[in-house]
């Protein structure tokens, strides 16, 4: 099956999954979204209360300002991947807990291998001690990673920024990084398709650069 088809296939078990008991209490699950050959893919936390109506992810607060900070690295949300480690809202918003993130992990697993990105960018401890196990955010925040066959790389969450505002200029300087690392990812993984002096004729033959440069 093709990225777009399994995306698809998986969109469609996260609306009907009740393998954990996160299903309780959603509205719609969000299994993410985004173009099945993106080049990058940031993963968050889980839906809040707008997600959980509208089943897509980060449509809130937090969402309009992770578009800003997209646009600090010359990104629009159209063209990158952006999902969740627990595809259902969390009661109250809490935290997930480890089981039921243990459970939700087969779908984005699955994701990752059908999308098959150069870099992810992990928002919030979740996701990241998914990658990063025992990491401190605030030692390893805007710093890259080889993790298996891709590169991780460390955000704050876009919430926590909102909301503490010694984070955001951190988090707006580690965004702004972002098209710098994503050379040196290309580069590692020998996917490299020297934007730097690509000209805008062979820049439209590539339509993930498109929407980075
Ligand atoms: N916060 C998250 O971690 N994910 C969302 O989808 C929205 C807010
Ligand atoms: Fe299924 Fe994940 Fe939702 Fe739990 S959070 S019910 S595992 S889709």
């Amino acid at each position: 099956m093709n990225a777009g088809g399994e995306l698809a296939l998986i969109a469609k078990e996260v609306a009907a999954c009740e393998k954990c008991a996160l299903y309780h209490s959603r509205k719609q699950g969000v299994p993410g979204e985004g173009p099945p050959d993106s080049e990058i893919m940031l993963i968050g936390e889980g839906p809040g209360f707008y997600e959980n109506e509208q089943g897509r992810p980060f449509v809130g607060a937090a969402g309009k300002f992770l578009e800003t900070l997209l646009s600090e690295a010359g990104l629009q949300r159209e063209g990158v991947w952006i999902g969740n480690v627990v595809k259902c809202r969390p009661p109250a918003n809490r935290d997930p807990l480890p089981d039921e993130l243990a459970t939700c992990n087969d779908y984005l697993e699955r994701q990752i291998r059908a999308i098959n990105p150069s870099v992810i960018i992990t928002l919030g401890r979740y996701s990241m001690g998914k990658f990063m196990p025992g990491a401190k955010i605030s030692a390893v925040h805007g710093q890259m990673r080889k993790v298996g066959e891709r590169y991780v790389i460390a955000m704050f969450h876009p919430a926590a920024a909102l909301h503490q505002a010694s984070l955001k200029p951190a988090i707006l300087a580690d965004f702004a990084k972002l098209p710098e690392l994503l050379n040196e990812a290309r580069r590692g993984l020998g996917r490299s398709t020297a934007p730097a002096k690509m000209g805008p004729e062979t820049a439209e033959e590539d339509p993930r650069q498109l929407s980075l440069f």
